[in-house]
């Protein structure tokens, strides 16, 4: 294996957001799935229930549910399947929901407390279960772990973490749930950062392209029709006389439902999501394999680990062994020039010990960011359907999203229609309104109340 010191040779990441996809060979997960199917592109014309655009977990999640209960799927990625944030990105699923509290306080004036807490604590903790549920009865390969630690990066944050770890309680997680110390949590970290933090072992942590592939796998062996390389160009709507119908170079699907699944890195109908999602950019570290000694020093317990700041950063170790380090959310949209350059200094803060530690892969990913971070779910005219914005916090959210939308397509809509009722305001002003925004919270103590200032939690 090569080993390439990043620090002297990392190529310039490119300037374009759509960019992000196309560079997939230089991620570890990639690297991983050497052994992934591949998909033809489309040619000709399908005709199914529902045609998914978008091969992350938002749209493999989605296809897979929908065959599960009998639908005929169809679903076109522009590149390989993962490419997106779903490829890159830091492979925790928690109970971090984004946008909690604006939704909290929608969903209790919508519904009422009750129902309020009930779809929040689902929304928090059901995707673990579902997903280590769905790895096992498929079989996928994806080095799942248990066990998240939430650290405190300064004293203040302890009050937040403790409420945080009695909403775990409260969903009956008492005997995975605990709250460390300084002391216990050094005792599993080698750092000298962080005041406590709370440890959690119903949360995981995974390599995500490896879990997407497995899905996606999963999806065609329940007769769902996937093409790789087949970017969806326009969508004609459905009418009365006829179904929707979604054309790429050179094909077309015609379906009764267009789930829009492309997230961050999807331009089709932008019209409707300007100003309530923006595309920011985050970026990964994989280190060299380190050998045993090294790990049991600095994560004896193989935890997946982030910090309580709102540009936060967030690392485990992988299946190989790697330190998987990420952090540095750009929300200005345009790459991080130098990711290793950033991180690195980061990492070595973290971990004092792997001071040069050799980095083999650098990347960053596109995620979308939604003003008061409530993931966006909703309905277009014409038979569209679209699910995107999880805020950095997608893994989890997006199977849960995934499940609601495949309930809702077979008459419970239920949790589909609580989604698609939560207000996301327009950001006026587009992108550089919320670089500003967050520019200006990320540099203040007072983030969360700017936020709030600019009305974005409402
Ligand atoms: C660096 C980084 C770190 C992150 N870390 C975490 C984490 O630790 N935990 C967590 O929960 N979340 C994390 N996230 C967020 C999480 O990865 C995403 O929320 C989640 O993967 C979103 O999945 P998705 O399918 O909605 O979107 P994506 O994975 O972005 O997939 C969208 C797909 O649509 C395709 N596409 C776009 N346009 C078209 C078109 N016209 N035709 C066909 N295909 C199209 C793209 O090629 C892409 O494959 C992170 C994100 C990033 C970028």
């Amino acid at each position: 294996m090569v080993v390439k010191d990043l620090r002297r040779s990392q190529q310039a990441v490119t300037a374009t957001a759509a960019s992000c996809a196309g560079a997939s060979a230089a991620t570890w997960y990639r690297s991983t799935a050497t052994d992934a199917p591949t998909y033809s592109e489309l040619t000709g014309t399908l005709d199914v229930d529902v045609a998914i655009v978008g091969g992350g977990h938002t749209g493999v999640a989605t296809a897979l549910e929908l065959c599960e209960r009998g639908s005929s799927v169809a679903l076109l990625e522009r590149g390989r399947i993962g490419d997106g944030a779903t490829g890159r990105n830091g492979g925790q699923v928690t109970g971090s929901l984004s946008g909690l509290a604006a939704m909290r306080k929608q969903l209790t004036k919508n519904l009422g407390q009750g129902a309020a807490d009930e779809l929040i604590q689902a929304l928090r903790w059901e995707a673990q279960t579902l997903i280590r549920e769905r790895v096992r009865r498929y079989g996928i390969q994806c080095g799942l772990r248990t066990g998240h630690l939430h650290t405190a990066w300064r004293p203040d944050d302890i009050d937040d973490l403790k409420r945080d770890l009695d909403s775990a309680f409260k969903a009956g997680l008492e005997d995975k749930v605990q709250w460390l110390d300084r002391e216990q949590v050094h005792e599993r970290l080698e750092t000298p950062l962080y005041h406590g933090g709370v440890l959690n072992h119903h949360n995981l942590h995974l390599n995500s392209l490896a879990l997407c592939i497995g899905e996606a796998q999963a999806a065609a062996q329940l007769g769902a029709v996937l093409h790789e390389h087949s970017e969806v160009l326009s969508i004609d709507d459905a009418k009365s006389s006829a179904r929707a119908q979604v054309r790429t170079r050179a094909g077309a699907v015609r379906a009764e439902t267009v789930i829009l699944a492309g997230n961050a890195y999807h331009q089709l109908r932008r019209s409707h999501f300007r100003g309530r999602m923006f595309p920011a950019v985050l970026g990964n570290l994989a280190t060299v394999p380190l050998d045993d000694d090294t790990l049991n020093a600095i994560n004896p317990e193989r935890l997946a680990v982030y910090d309580s700041r709102l540009v936060l950063d967030y690392y485990r170790i992988t299946e190989d062994n790697r330190l998987l380090f990420g952090g540095g959310t750009n929300y200005s949209g345009r790459d991080l020039h130098d990711v290793a350059t950033k991180l690195l200094p980061r990492l070595e803060r973290t971990f004092p010990r792997l001071k040069r530690v050799p980095i083999e892969f650098a990347w960053t990913g596109l995620a979308g960011i939604v003003p008061n971070r409530i993931p966006l779910v909703g309905r277009l005219k014409g038979g569209l359907i679209y699910a995107q914005g999880y805020s950095g916090h997608g893994i989890a959210t997006s199977h849960l999203v995934a499940r609601a939308i495949a309930d809702a397509l077979h008459d419970e809509p239920h949790t589909f229609d609580m989604l698609t009722a939560l207000h996301h305001p327009r950001l006026p002003g587009g992108q550089a309104t919320l670089t500003t925004a967050m520019l200006l919270a990320v540099g203040s103590d007072h983030a969360k109340s700017l936020i709030q200032k600019l009305k974005l939690g409402k």
